[in-house]
């Protein structure tokens, strides 16, 4: 859908002076992409007046009118439909958002998606207490940066380059009001906070102590297999039952309902006849 358009404000501002002037100079045309209208795709075609600038002391002789809200001067595409752009590119990724934006009658390509998205400005500096941070994957396996998040907020406050201790305490060092640095588990980090933030508590991030708990749990069972191979075969120990303090996992356990308990016998039976006919394939493949 192709429309024509144009202004009809008789003035317009000189945008180094700020000078109201209605002396057109002349016209010519720009076409602009606008936001899809039911569904289909919208070229605008915006004829655009010069103005002569009135004021003596401007060095601005002629100048193009501008449309601040609408269009920025030499974009092509209006401001509208550049906003959204940048939400179908936030809201999804790469060619699912070209893929949508399509269908929303919006015609785009992973570039433009992605320099919409680009040319969202940066958030307010801000003060950080608690910094997380943690590395991520430019290549997966292959090429890592650093990425710092704001605890109390949760917002990405910066994304460094590479993960290697003085790359951090460069960016750690200019913040002294950080108190705490929760990190993983490795050396790189540790070492840049304890370079660059040595005021602030060093802590490691739930996700690496939960990794390390796991970690520490496997080691142990394996090591107590044996142990626990043999607590399970010999019998238990008779308990005194008057204590009502202690109770078997039977007693603490709610029955199981009926319909409940057949449906996981007949799961188990079918994974133990797998089992069997595993073991005797095994046996003639041997
Ligand atoms: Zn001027």
């Amino acid at each position: 859908m192709s429309l024509t358009v144009r202004a009809t404000y008789p003035t317009s501002c000189c945008p180094l002076c700020g000078g109201v002037s209605s002396s057109i100079h002349s016209h010519y045309r720009r076409r602009l992409s606008d936001a899809s209208c039911v569904g289909r795709k919208v070229q605008l075609c915006l004829t655009i007046r010069r103005f002569y600038c009135r004021n003596r002391l401007c060095e601005r002789k002629v100048f193009t009118e501008r449309f601040p809200r609408f269009a920025k001067p030499w974009a092509r595409m209006t401001i509208r439909l550049s906003e959204h752009l940048q939400a179908v590119g936030l809201a999804t990724s790469g060619r699912g958002g070209i893929r949508l934006a399509v269908r929303l009658g919006m015609q785009t390509d992973r570039q433009t998606l992605l320099r919409r998205i680009m040319a969202l400005p940066d958030l307010p500096e801000e003060s950080v207490l608690y910094v997380g941070i943690d590395d991520f994957a430019f290549r997966r396996g292959q090429r890592f940066g650093t990425v710092l998040v704001n605890l109390e907020t949760h917002h990405i406050v910066d994304l460094l380059p590479d993960r290697q201790a003085v790359t951090a305490a460069a960016w750690i060092k200019p913040h002294p009001e950080i108190m705490v640095v929760s990190r993983d588990r490795g050396g790189e980090y540790a070492k840049a906070a304890a370079m660059a933030a040595p005021q602030a508590t060093d802590v490691a991030d739930r996700f690496h102590i939960l990794k390390n708990l796991t970690e520490a749990l496997q080691l142990l069972l394996g090591r107590s297999l044996e142990e626990i191979k043999l607590a399970s075969q010999t019998p238990e120990p008779h308990q005194d039952t008057s204590s009502k303090a202690v109770i078997t996992v039977e007693e603490w356990r709610p029955k199981e309902p009926t319909h409940v308990q057949r449906a996981r016998l007949a799961r188990r039976s079918g994974r133990y006849a797998r089992y069997q006919q595993m073991v005797e394939l095994r046996g003639t493949c041997g």
